[in-house]
């Protein structure tokens, strides 16, 4: 296929990759332009010792046969170049509550989720039985989650879309233990109390539950299968190449600028850039001032302060699943909080995965959710310039994990070979993610419409895609992306019926 249309793609993230790779497989040329000195944003991955760290993904939702993401793969013929693994089904996540020394091991698939909790809460049977229907049906409306065709999005939703979280947990479920129990995933939505809507959050846990993976490697190798699929279908995919204004001709956008100076025209442009720094950096009458004044002032989802330790060759077990640490089980509701005594309250935490994984780990990530403004002070710093108060500071909360995890593991500290870390600002800083946010522009229910941000813009030549459109996401990403890409051929249902 080729097709004459040129696209610039603002961010080699995984938006704008998988963007560009559906977008090229349509036979466009696309011109894919990046800050980093590497394309993949959230799957990006680093070496410390040896041993590769991921920066962002490291619980995949939707490879499972026929999920979502692994259909999208399927279909850029890019599945067999990814290796992932299935964590545990019988245990698809561990939840220690220090509160009173107990472990859960929740087992994955829908069934063997609920008789789970049904047997440690025998007389919440009926409700738990209620509250999963009520879970899985919110997420069937969502026909754009399922790849159906004829979905745009689900923003046209009300009612219980809208509900808190929490509250679509309590208005079905009556044990208090049993509530907090049924949030430990409100982690990997950006859960806050009050804010995050019921449907974001039911989709995060059916799509975990309906099976996760993780990688067989870094994460980075799926960024590399985008890339080469790019440029073996007539793509570029350009690094160091941060852009610093976005020019209008009218309603429509001219042409984009670098920051080494050079400009690059298109037919079409789509942003993958967090939406705060687009409108930042274009000029105005791209977008009406309504639109300007509310992504700007939009707040965003929390940060996370991760913790990467290197373990001594032999000593600590892999273990095949995420795993969640609570102080007590309320914790779940607190994830983006700064409580400074006895930090951090809560914490997520994974063994790596490498090729032909044996039985011991070789590192330890482990991610304690942060808001952006416990580091504020320190907003003016560049990286390795800092100053000897953050290293001090970092240095503190550094240990304060470590102190946790020797609780949760005695004699945890004689397997650590190195330990290093990262703050709410190395987030910000490496991603260019305002307020160093997981997952972009806070989703919520109490004023839907502040962290909406629409495919098409005003400007009639400008996309947009990435997490802030719909879903964060190893899963939500992708799906934006085929929205995104067939809003630039002008064809609704275009991929979506050929996956
Ligand atoms: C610590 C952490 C853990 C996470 N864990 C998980 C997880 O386990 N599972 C999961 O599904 N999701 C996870 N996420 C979320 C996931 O990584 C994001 O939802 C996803 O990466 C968002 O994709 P994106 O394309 O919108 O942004 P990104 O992947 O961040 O891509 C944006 C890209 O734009 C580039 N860029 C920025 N500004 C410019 C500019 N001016 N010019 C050119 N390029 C620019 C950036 O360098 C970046 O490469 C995690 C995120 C973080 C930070």
């Amino acid at each position: 296929m080729h097709n004459h249309q040129d696209v610039v793609i603002m961010g080699g993230g995984v938006g704008g990759l998988f963007t560009a790779a559906l977008l090229a497989k349509e036979g466009y040329q696309v011109t894919v332009l990046e800050r980093s000195a590497r394309a993949g944003g959230g799957l990006q991955s680093f070496r410390r010792d040896g041993v590769d760290f991921d920066a962002g993904m490291h619980v995949l939702g939707g490879l499972q046969p026929g999920g979502s993401v692994d259909r999208i793969c399927r279909y850029l013929g890019i599945r067999d170049q990814i290796r992932v693994r299935p964590v545990d089904q019988d245990c698809m996540d561990e939840i220690y509550c220090h509160e009173d020394r107990q472990t859960y091991r929740v087992p994955g698939g829908r069934e063997s989720f609920i008789h789970y909790f049904q047997q440690l809460f025998p007389e919440e049977k009926d409700r738990l039985s209620r509250y999963m229907d009520a879970l899985y049906a919110l997420t069937d409306q969502v026909g754009f989650f399922h790849l159906r065709p004829g979905s745009q999005g689900y923003t046209e939703y009300g009612g219980e879309f809208y509900e808190p979280s929490e509250q679509l947990i309590a208005r079905h479920v009556q044990d208090p233990k049993l509530r907090d129990l049924l949030g430990y995933m409100s982690s990997l939505c950006g859960g806050a109390v009050g804010h995050t809507p019921a449907y974001i959050f039911a989709l995060i846990n059916c799509l975990y539950i309906n099976g996760h993976y993780r990688f067989e490697g870094p994460a980075s190798q799926m960024a590399d299968a985008l890339v080469q699929f790019i440029e073996q279908h007539g793509g570029r995919v350009l690094t160091h190449a941060e852009v610093v204004r976005i020019e209008a001709d009218g309603k429509s956008v001219a042409s984009v600028v670098t920051a080494d100076g050079r400009t690059f025209h298109a037919d079409h442009y789509i942003s993958s850039l967090h939406p705060q720094v687009m409108v930042n950096i274009a000029d105005p009458e791209l977008f009406t001032r309504a639109f300007r004044a509310r992504v700007e002032t939009a707040p965003n989802n929390y940060s996370a302060y991760c913790v990467y330790i290197v373990l001594k060759s032999g000593t600590f077990p892999y273990i095949n699943h995420p795993c969640y640490y609570l102080d007590s089980y309320d914790s779940v509701w607190q994830y983006g909080q700064y409580v400074e005594e006895g930090w951090p309250q809560s914490f997520a935490y994974l063994t790596p995965c490498v090729r032909n994984q044996g039985e011991y780990a070789h590192g330890m990530q482990v991610i304690q959710f942060m808001p952006y403004a416990v580091c504020e002070r320190w907003k003016d710093t560049v990286t390795g310039h800092r100053g000897a108060d953050y290293q001090a500071w970092k240095q503190q909360h550094t240990e304060r994990v470590l102190q946790k995890l020797e609780r949760r593991y005695p004699g945890f500290r004689s397997c650590v070979a190195q330990v290093y870390d990262s703050s709410p600002l190395t987030i910000r800083d490496y991603g260019n993610e305002p307020g160093g946010s997981l997952y972009g522009l806070l989703k919520d229910c109490e004023n839907p419409y502040s962290g909406y941000v629409p495919v098409r813009t005003k400007a009639d030549n400008l996309y947009v895609t990435g997490q802030n459109v719909y879903l964060h996401g190893c899963c939500g990403v992708p799906l934006t992306a085929v929205m995104t890409a067939e809003a630039v051929m002008g064809e609704t249902d275009a991929i979506v019926r050929r996956l």
